[in-house]
């Protein structure tokens, strides 16, 4: 079969999701051209995957870094256009050239760019969770709007993705319910301190915290999978790109993260999507859609992974998923508020200013501060995230 080369852009290349994306992209040159790579500040990495995937332009947001990358790249005869800020990233994520972007950077920075893709109406696949949790009315018009085709890459909802009817536009338009569906089953490792108790979360340390058991990932979802805020933030992911409201999906601890999900009809079928935990395979399989392709993950091997646990998450162990929860039945700009307190957090506790079990703190500290409202324009969304941010920063620094 003759296949069209794709144009992909890469936001958020040098992460753990950028690097698995090229990796897979890397397999199937007959498929895939890669025209943008972009980063933050990791300018030698960038030079790197520059240098082997010969992109038309690579962005970076920090100036002296990318000052440095068109040095580099200079000095090694790749011809790949250097470019700098935040309307480069938006810029290459609309490039009428560009079939499909990659949304793969952390955090609300990730927000402007991946809009940018989808009212462009590109074959958008989201990691970046966080802009779906900031914004999800207006991301979702939005790609109603375009015809962006919106798929996800967090391997909980591709493997909710895959499991669902296939006719999304059903489920989209009038309820999981009017497809059979009776609720999905998201599981959750319960990340590196599910058994630890809660006397002892207070002396956890970053690098404790960032080691998780199954998956090697970016430092900030390590943190946030700890916290069970991950999950959180995973839950109203869900409820915006599977039309599910919050009661619809049950959060279940499943501590070998084989199965990454799960859907249960109406008349008892439960289906589940498992496979190892490597996220070159939802890379894959949102890259290939509709079709199927060899992503480099090995074979599950079934009979070694013996057994299959499953639990209730305890919210009172882990209050931010509590946090999460609530946000998405109250919606509004809650989920932004949220968010925004947890970035900070999450940064602070990084750099060792605040403890572990003060991000939920702090996070709860915020919400009950700050009022929310229904946003009907991006600005408000960003004033939103700006008001929440500066609030968790006035209060780490009362601490
Ligand atoms: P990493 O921290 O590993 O990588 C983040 C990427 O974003 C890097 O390329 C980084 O550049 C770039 N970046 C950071 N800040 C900015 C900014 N202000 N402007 C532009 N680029 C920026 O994150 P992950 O790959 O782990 O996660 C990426 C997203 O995917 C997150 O939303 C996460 O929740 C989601 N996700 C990740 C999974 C995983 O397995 N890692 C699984 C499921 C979802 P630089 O290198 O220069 O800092």
């Amino acid at each position: 079969m003759s296949l069209q080369l794709q144009q992909i852009t890469v936001l958020g290349a040098t992460g753990s999701i950028g690097v698995s994306t090229l990796d897979v992209v890397a397999r199937h040159p007959d498929r895939y051209k890669v025209f943008a790579l972009t980063a933050d500040r990791r300018w030698q990495l960038l030079a790197t995957q520059c240098l082997q995937h010969q992109p038309r332009y690579a962005v970076l947001n920090d100036a002296k870094a990318a000052a440095n990358l068109t040095a580099e790249l200079q000095r090694q005869g790749c011809e790949t256009e250097v470019l700098q800020g935040a309307s480069a990233l938006e810029a290459v994520a609309a490039h009428e050239q560009v079939d499909t972007v990659m949304a793969a950077i952390v955090g609300g920075a990730g927000l402007l760019p991946t809009l940018a893709a989808v009212n462009a109406g590109k074959k958008v696949l989201l990691a970046n969770k966080e802009a779906l949790v900031m914004a999800g009315g207006l991301f979702t018009q939005a790609v109603q709007k375009s015809g962006a085709v919106l798929l996800p890459i967090d391997s909980e909802h591709n493997a909710i993705f895959q499991c669902l009817p296939n006719h999304r536009s059903d489920y989209l338009a009038r309820g999981l319910m009017s497809s059979g569906v009776r609720k999905i089953l998201l599981t959750a490792s319960g990340g590196p301190f599910r058994n630890t108790p809660s006397c002892d979360l207070a002396k956890v340390t970053p690098e404790q915290a960032c080691a998780h058991p199954n998956w090697s990932m970016g430092q900030k979802i390590s943190v946030d999978s700890a916290t069970m805020m991950n999950k959180g933030l995973e839950l109203i992911e869900a409820c915006w790109l599977f039309n599910a409201r919050p009661h619809q999906i049950q959060v279940v601890i499943h501590p070998q993260s084989v199965i990454h999900s799960m859907v249960e009809y109406i008349d008892g079928s439960v289906l589940a999507q498992l496979g190892n935990p490597d996220m070159r395979t939802p890379i894959a399989h949102a890259l290939a859609w509709p079709e199927r392709m060899e992503s480099g993950v090995a074979s599950l091997d079934i009979i070694a992974t013996a057994r299959l646990d499953f639990s209730e998450p305890d919210l009172l162990r882990f209050p931010c998923l509590r946090l999460a929860q609530n946000a998405a039945d109250v919606s509004g700009t809650t989920p932004a508020l949220l968010n925004a307190a947890n970035e900070v957090a999450v940064a602070a506790f990084l750099s060792r200013q605040i403890r572990f079990d003060q991000i939920a703190q702090l996070n709860e500290e915020v919400l009950s501060r700050l009022v929310a409202v229904e946003p009907t324009s991006l600005e408000e969304v960003q004033s939103a995230d700006t008001e929440a941010r500066a609030m968790a920063s006035q209060l780490i620094n009362s601490w």
